[in-house]
């Protein structure tokens, strides 16, 4: 039986089972594998499948296909599992093996995220007369985070080996220029500029990780996005003014946010930091809150030098930089936005980017939170310019 007709819809039905009873119980066994995740194959001596569940066919363990030609008649997909399934036969022992396989034709990858591999843990089992029993089930989920890991330590190490190296080289040109105090505090001063970098990416890398949940979410709260706003308007009034940068409040007083105001307030200033760290000299940063469609939306708006298309869609990518040299030179780690972007998932919200190159940038986070009250609904800028009149006015000349 190496028929193609019963492997259409469900799982191939075993053809010695012909009387009533024994035909009930076929139909049932053959549903009950059909409805298994794991991917079920039994193979005949030659590898021929003999039966194949739903979930061996979608995960593309079996093919009709040789070399581009349908042959219509099924045979395993991957290489790999047939010679398995030859050394189980000639073992007689049972074989246990995670793999990855190449993703099943007609899989798009666009679904997958790009990728184009899925894990499988596989057992191989033998059976009478040279069959062989192959489970396979789906790990794709564990082996991506094993993946994620290892390219995060290996970043993590370079990313870290960069300033050290700077500090090693720049110590021993400091010691070398101690008689000539000009040089010496040049050395010095990049020493200071280095180990801020330095600084700045250890606790970064502390506060991924413990946002990746090395810690248990805090229990959310009612957090005034009035706070939040006024929290980050004072923490970045330094670097505004260091480039003659006007941060402008505007939109819906008295919005609530339900979560973690720390968090809220490091979200807000990472894009607030990056619209100054990428804007020119005399130019205007707008912080927008509002409440859009059941939840509050908080945009930093800048006029700054934008994002390319293709880069949009990797910036919130741990360690991703569009301009590598341009992040470096304003002191940036590549993590700013992978903080904001699991900030705003941990607050089951989510944060976006509209940008033009050359315009400047809008990110947008849109979190659970509740409106204002009727009688709080009144613009920003008028009150929070005469409490912030120097932000707002930062080295405009006021
Ligand atoms: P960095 O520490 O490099 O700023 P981020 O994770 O905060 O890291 O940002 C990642 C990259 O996204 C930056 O290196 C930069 O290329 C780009 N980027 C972020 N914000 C802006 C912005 N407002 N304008 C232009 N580019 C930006």
């Amino acid at each position: 039986m190496g028929g193609t007709g019963a492997m259409g819809g469900t799982g191939m039905k075993c053809p010695e089972k012909t009387g009533g009873a024994d035909n009930d119980l076929g139909t049932l066994a053959t549903d009950s594998l059909d409805a298994l995740r794991a991917g079920v194959l039994v193979l005949a001596p030659g590898d021929e499948v003999v039966f194949a569940n739903r979930s061996a066919r979608t995960m593309g363990l079996v093919t009709t296909e040789l070399r581009g030609i349908n042959t219509g008649r099924w045979r395993i997909a991957h290489s790999v599992l047939r010679s398995l399934a030859e050394q189980v036969r000639q073992s007689g022992a049972v074989r246990d093996v995670e793999l990855e396989l190449p993703l099943a034709p007609g899989v798009d990858p666009e679904a997958t995220g790009g990728r184009d591999w899925f894990g499988v843990r596989v057992s191989v089992a033998p059976l009478e007369n040279g069959h062989v029993a192959v489970e396979v089930e789906d790990v794709t989920e564990a082996h991506r985070v094993a993946r994620v890991r290892r390219d995060f330590v290996a970043n993590v190490s370079h990313e870290l080996k960069t300033p050290v190296g700077a500090l090693q080289l720049l110590s021993e040109a400091l010691l070398d220029a101690l008689d000539d105090p000009e040089a010496a505090r040049r050395f010095a001063e990049r020493i200071h500029h280095e180990s801020n970098r330095l600084g700045r990416l250890v606790s970064e890398l502390l506060e991924l990780s413990r946002l990746q949940g090395g810690e248990p979410l805090p229990q959310p709260e009612p957090v005034s996005v009035d706070r939040i706003i006024n929290e980050v308007l004072d923490r970045s009034r330094t670097a505004a003014s260091a480039k003659n940068i006007t941060i402008v409040p505007v939109g819906q007083r008295g919005l609530i946010i339900h979560g973690t105001e720390r968090q809220l307030v490091t979200a807000l200033a990472n894009l607030v930091d990056n619209a100054i760290a990428y804007s020119p000299e005399n130019t205007v940063v707008t912080i927008s809150a509002s409440w859009e469609q059941d939840k509050v939306e908080l945009s930093v708006i800048d006029e700054g030098i934008g994002i390319a298309p293709e880069d949009q869609k990797r910036i919130f990518e741990r360690f991703y930089r569009a301009d590598p040299a341009r992040s470096r030179a304003t002191g940036g780690t590549g993590l700013g936005l992978a903080i904001v972007k699991h900030i705003a998932t941990n607050h089951g919200g989510q944060v976006s980017v509209t940008s033009t190159v050359g315009k400047g940038s809008k990110f947008t986070l849109r979190l659970p939170g509740s409106p204002p009250g009727a009688t709080s609904e009144e613009r920003y800028s008028s009150e929070i310019s005469e409490q912030d009149q120097s932000v707002n006015r930062t080295g405009a000349g006021t």
